[in-house]
């Protein structure tokens, strides 16, 4: 009889546990655009924290005080005993930020993705960028709703899968604003206007982008001056609000209906009062401090610069998100490796989070990064690229 246990490891938890490279699983503890990891310090550039504010005193001390007044954990879901005033204020908060009747905020944003399935009916069609994050696939995957697919932000392939579509069908288009992996930004126009043609409504993860884009940090829908284009958003608290949360944010009857039925908000213990107030206390500061976009967005449009001077091909990235495209996953991975040896830690993307054969390392640029930060990035990139034949130039044995 057949063990469950007997699974085989999928090949890249395999060749990730031998010999090789280790991206995955190293203990580290980051800050201000460092972490140690196991002991050595190096340059951190594969945490989202963009606008640097996890570790700011004010986003400490507010949850500091919060888990003196109320403790580690509410210990219930929001249904029943997992309601703090808190809960409530940052719900309203967002909501008006974000300029929607209302939100309601989750525990991860995986959860607040989670939290679309009762949206996605037996009688609906959702329409899906083959790009968007695992938990709007997953999202997608637990709603009885049919899934169209469309090429990563292929306007044209998507106004074909709507126009063949049953017009009778209820019809959502989902997308993340702005690409996780790539940096891209999804094209809110055209997909406004798609979805406005075929009676779709549009809903943007703006994971990446709330707190980043846009002159108040509202996210793509600012970026583009179209605040009405998205009718439902969702986001999470731990990349730019420095915390961990989500968020859904939309009209009131919608957040109202999710309220009652979202298995991840009925069903999973709420928000944990530190991570409250971390993110009222970080809500305020990207309100008050435009400059740390600003300051992100300029590294950012360095180290491309510098990256592609260099030789490699950062893609279209023009945001704190920089991608390095390798393709093979195994030198993907000696990469990695060589720029961690020149004391930067980056993110080796490989399989499943992009297409086989599309592997890149991903680099995040934070508000507190410095100067010299962005010098040791690309002088550990011309290093280890150069050693391993992937841009012209010299090559030098480490440390030589
Ligand atoms: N959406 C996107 C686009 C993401 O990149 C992520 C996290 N990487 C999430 C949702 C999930 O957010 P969280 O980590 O808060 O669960």
């Amino acid at each position: 009889m057949p063990d469950i246990f007997d699974k085989h490891l999928p090949s890249l938890a395999r060749d990730m546990t031998g010999e090789g490279p280790r991206p995955f699983y190293r203990a580290m503890a980051s800050g201000d655009g460092e972490a140690l990891v196991e002991g050595v310090r190096v340059v951190m550039t594969a945490c989202n924290d963009y606008l640097g504010l996890s570790g700011d005193p004010r986003v400490t001390a507010a949850a500091a005080k919060a888990l003196d007044l109320y403790g580690a954990s509410c210990s219930g879901s929001r249904l029943v005993c997992g309601t703090l005033p808190e809960h409530e204020e940052l719900e309203s908060r967002l909501a008006a930020f974000l300029g929607c009747d209302e939100a309601i905020v989750t525990t991860t944003g995986f959860q607040a993705n989670l939290a679309l399935t009762p949206l996605f009916g037996a009688a609906d069609l959702v329409f899906s960028d083959m790009a968007n994050h695992a938990s709007l696939v997953d999202a997608i995957r637990l709603g009885a709703a049919g899934k169209r697919l469309y090429r990563h932000s292929d306007m044209e392939h998507l106004a074909a899968e709507l126009s063949q579509a049953d017009p009778g069908a209820g019809k959502a288009i989902v997308t993340d604003g702005l690409f996780s992996m790539e940096g891209d930004l999804c094209r809110l126009p055209e997909l406004h206007a798609l979805a406005r043609r075929h009676g779709a409504r549009l809903i943007v993860d703006g994971a990446h982008d709330i707190g980043l884009l846009g002159a108040g940090g509202r996210g793509v829908a600012e970026h583009f001056g179209l605040p009405e284009a998205v009718d439902l958003r969702t986001g999470t608290l731990s990349k730019c609000f420095g915390s961990i949360g989500g968020v859904l944010a939309g009209p009131a009857d919608v957040i109202g209906y999710l309220r009652y039925t979202a298995r991840p908000v009925i069903f999973s213990a709420s928000m944990p009062p530190a991570a409250l107030a971390a993110a009222l206390a970080a809500l305020e500061i990207i309100q008050a401090e435009p400059e740390r976009r600003t300051r992100a967005f300029e590294l950012a449009a360095l180290l491309n610069e510098g990256l592609r001077e260099l030789g490699f091909d950062t893609g279209e990235s023009a945001t704190p998100i920089v991608p390095v495209h390798i393709g093979d996953a195994g030198l993907c991975g000696r990469m990695w490796q060589e720029v961690l040896d020149e004391g930067v830690f980056t993110h080796a993307v490989v399989a499943p989070a992009v297409p086989h054969g599309q592997a890149l390392i991903r680099l995040s640029l934070q508000a507190t990064h410095t100067e010299e930060h962005l010098d040791r990035i690309l002088d550990a990139f011309a290093a280890a690229g150069r050693r391993l034949g992937m841009i012209p130039g010299p090559a030098h044995a480490p440390g030589g």
